[in-house]
């Protein structure tokens, strides 16, 4: 067996002919700044050629039906194993897929109660709220039900005549209206809050009888269909996939979810939740903390029941080892944040015994506490014990510190990156003098000024989820560190209850950018506009010609410069344009010049080279220059003005929403762990730009586990003490040098560990 996977010529993206030996059965950390190469190495390359290759050992039935992976830009690559990618996509699934069911810890749980709980309801397919035999007759194993809200259908205050009735088809005069108003059965002058309790049943729901109608074809006897009745048949019973976009948007506007009221949420039908052991019914299983379900599992003391309930402990206390004990098997997959999803893909691969293997995980570090992040490295630890080879890309230098081999990339972003500046073990990198290495043995000291707050922004009596009412008061005009181990709240407290309370709060999150997928820096920085205009008086055109979605575009693939081919049931795949090679532009426009450069030339040159650029040919106009240099303030001068806003890394996308914010001033802003992604180099950056933020009349509040983040914050809010129902406290508030004396709060002792 060959004990090294060899890369020769690697050039995906700013990759600059790279050559590689990565150790097989080792754990490989790939560190670097943002924007270095660290995923074009692991994944656009090792990842996609390792898929490529796999699916060349298909026979042609299936390999027709697998995604095409173009090869990716590599002279060779030898000894690769089958590659497990473990990244921060979100889960997705839907409303059915839970934690649960995603583990299969749920179909374990099910057994149990078929062969051990009394009365038993059947096979197991009869506790499934997927399975017809199992599900809640109502909501059909949802455990919610869409219903028509009310006081979004009907103004109670005003009458028939008046417009009372705010549903589509039911506007004043239409037949339809006619059916209510012209029914003799209610005064059409009368306000709905005024007619009787019988008025008001029947205009909602109906009644057995029939109503002549007047319409263009004669009369007709129509059933007196209730208000509630008709919108139920019209908009809701119907399959949303067949309904068009305008009427599922109606639909939307006028109904709300409920927890369904037959199974109470529990999405299963009366048999099945009448079964119980030691008095606790399935759903009760669900809805514990996994940490509390693992305890009550142990206490089942019988000759058939032990086995499988020792089974399903097995497996959960993968989830309480990998610090996720405080979900509960009934959680939505659709609710977890990326880290939490990426823990539990990681849990289910641990599960497996399969061995050989290569995992590739995304900076698996995210959403941890410190305390948390020794966990996190015994897995990968047992991973790659159990003869399997394990490629991290990591920031966190706990999880830098595990690695048996380390590639750094460098020595910066963009097309000054794409270099491996370092190869070999963590002391040597130390030693190494990169910039992964300086930062790997210096620590950033604490600050010593707090600003003091001017004013404070309160919460009071938060009690979403876990937050055990809490009253909280944010500072304003400070830098606020919101901290606490994975679950004690922070996320709940800030995203949900704060920004709701405060919705003027900017959130500026990693989250993709929702613009059009033709949408590039220039674009989303205003500054395409100004550069099409250049472009339109230098060459006596109209300025709509530049766009993507003009006459102007390629028409082969209206300007997107690739082809995107929905696979059903799988990735979609994007291959480049053939006819306009990715240039995205038809050849008129590609022959109009300024500076004998194309507009396709300009929006391949980084924001740097295009500072000079619109200087000199500009004609003077300094608003493209002052939108060009704010990609500077932050950072991301690397990135070119045409990069598809879609390749953006988490980080990059967050620095490119900040650099549309840099001159307000009296803004609240919300940043959910900002550091994620980001090299302890790329924090520093960040942070002066939290801090020119501030500076400038602003005030930031960041979730954040990341402890340069807090030595140089005005003021912590530190959540717990620990995950789930044990959280959802305040444990400390006040200035980073107050927190350090505390005495219980894992912040605080990770904080004085950092210090040194
Ligand atoms: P890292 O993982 O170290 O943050 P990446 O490998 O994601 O870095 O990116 C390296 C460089 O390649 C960056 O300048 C990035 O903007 C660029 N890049 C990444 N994906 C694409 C793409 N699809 N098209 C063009 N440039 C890209
Ligand atoms: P943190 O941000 O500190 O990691 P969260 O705010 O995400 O913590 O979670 C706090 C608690 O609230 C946890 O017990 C978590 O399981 C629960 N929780 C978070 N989001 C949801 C949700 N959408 N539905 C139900 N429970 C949730
Ligand atoms: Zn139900
Ligand atoms: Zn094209």
């Amino acid at each position: 067996m060959p004990q090294n996977i060899t890369i020769v010529g690697a050039r995906e993206n700013n990759l600059k002919d790279v050559s590689l030996t990565i150790p097989k059965d080792r754990i490989t950390v790939f560190t670097g700044v943002s924007g270095s190469g660290k995923s074009s190495i692991v994944f656009d390359t090792i990842a996609v050629e390792s898929q490529r290759q796999l699916n060349e050992t298909f026979t042609t039935f299936i390999r027709n039906r697998l995604p095409k992976h173009e090869r990716p830009h590599v002279e060779a690559i030898d000894d690769l194993s089958v590659a497990i990618v473990i990244d921060q996509k979100p889960v997705g699934g839907n409303v059915r897929s839970t934690v649960g069911t995603m583990t299969d810890i749920y179909s374990v749980i099910r057994v149990l109660f078929s062969r051990y709980g009394t009365p038993s309801a059947g096979a197991a397919t009869a506790y499934s709220f997927n399975d017809p035999a199992g599900m809640c007759p109502e909501c059909d194993g949802v455990g919610r039900v869409v219903r028509l809200d009310l006081d979004r259908a009907v103004d109670w205050s005003k009458s028939l005549n008046g417009g009372a009735l705010l549903l589509p088809g039911l506007t004043v005069g239409g037949w339809e209206w006619n059916l209510y108003a012209g029914s003799g059965h209610f005064d059409p002058d009368k306000p709905i809050d005024r007619y009787t309790a019988e008025e008001r049943q029947l205009l909602l729901h109906g009644g057995d009888f029939t109503v002549k109608v007047e319409m263009r074809t004669g009369s007709a006897d129509v059933r007196f269909e209730g208000v509630v009745g008709r919108f139920t048949r019209l908009f809701l019973k119907r399959d949303t996939a067949t309904m068009s976009s305008k009427r599922q948007e109606a639909a939307n506007r006028f109904t709300a979810q409920r927890v369904c009221e037959a199974c109470d949420g529990a999405r299963l039908n009366k048999a099945a939740l009448a079964t119980r052991i030691d008095g606790l019914n399935i759903s009760d299983y669900t809805r514990l903390e996994v940490a509390d379900l693992a305890e009550v599992l142990a206490r089942i003391d019988d000759p058939v029941a032990t086995p499988i309930a020792a089974a399903a402990r097995a497996r959960l206390d993968r989830l309480v080892g990998i610090g996720l004990g405080y979900l509960s098997l009934d959680r939505e997959t659709t609710s977890l944040s990326g880290g939490e999803g990426q823990r539990l893909k990681m849990v289910r691969h641990l599960g497996s015994s399969l061995t050989g293997l290569t995992f590739i995980f995304d900076e698996p570090s995210v959403g941890l506490h410190p305390r948390d992040v020794g966990r996190l490295n015994d897995l990968l630890l047992r991973l790659r014990d159990r003869g399997n080879t394990v490629l991290v890309v990591e920031h966190d230098p706990d999880v830098v510190a595990i690695a048996d081999h380390v590639v750094d990339m460098g020595p910066r972003a963009g097309a000054d990156g794409g270099h491996v500046v370092f190869e070999g073990t963590v002391e040597r990198l130390r030693d190494a003098g990169t910039l992964t290495g300086r930062h790997l043995v210096s620590r950033t000291p604490m600050k010593t000024d707090f600003r003091s707050p001017t004013g404070h922004l309160p919460v009071q009596g938060a009690a979403l989820h876990n937050l055990k009412g809490i009253d909280v008061a944010f500072p304003t005009g400070v830098l606020t560190a919101v901290t606490g181990v994975a679950g004690s709240g922070k996320s709940t407290l800030v995203s949900q209850v704060f920004t709701a309370a405060h919705p003027d709060a900017i959130v500026i999150d990693q989250g993709a950018i929702t613009a059009s997928s033709r949408s590039t820096p220039a674009s989303y920085l205003g500054a395409m506009d100004i550069i099409r205009k250049v472009y339109a008086k230098a060459n006596g055109v109209e300025p709509g010609l530049f766009s993507f979605n003009s006459s102007g575009a390629c028409g082969e693939c209206a300007g997107r410069g690739v082809i995107h081919t929905d696979l059903a049931f799988m990735d979609p795949v994007t291959t480049v344009c053939q006819v306009c090679e990715g240039r995205r532009f038809n050849d008129d426009v590609l022959a109009l010049k300024v500076g004998r450069r194309s507009i396709v030339d300009v929006l391949d040159m980084t924001a740097a080279q295009a500072i000079p650029f619109f200087e000199e040919f500009g004609g003077g106009d300094r608003a493209t220059l002052r939108k060009l240099r704010t990609l500077n303030d932050v950072g991301l001068t690397y990135l070119t003005l045409g990069q598809p806003l879609s390749s953006l890394s988490g980080g990059e996308r967050q620095r490119i929403k900040l650099a549309t914010q840099l001159h307000r001033t009296g803004s609240v802003y919300v940043l959910d762990e900002p550091t994620t992604g980001l090299h302890m180099a790329d924090v520093g950056t960040l942070l002066a730009l939290l801090d020119r933020l501030v500076d400038a009349g602003n005030s930031v509040i960041c979730v954040e586990h990341n402890m340069d983040v807090v030595k140089r914050a005005d003021w912590v809010i530190d959540l717990g003490p620990d995950g789930g129902k044990h959280g959802g406290e305040i444990v400390f508030e006040g200035t980073p040098a107050e927190l350090l004396g505390h005495p219980k709060s894992f912040t605080a002792e990770y904080l004085r560990r950092e210090l040194g």
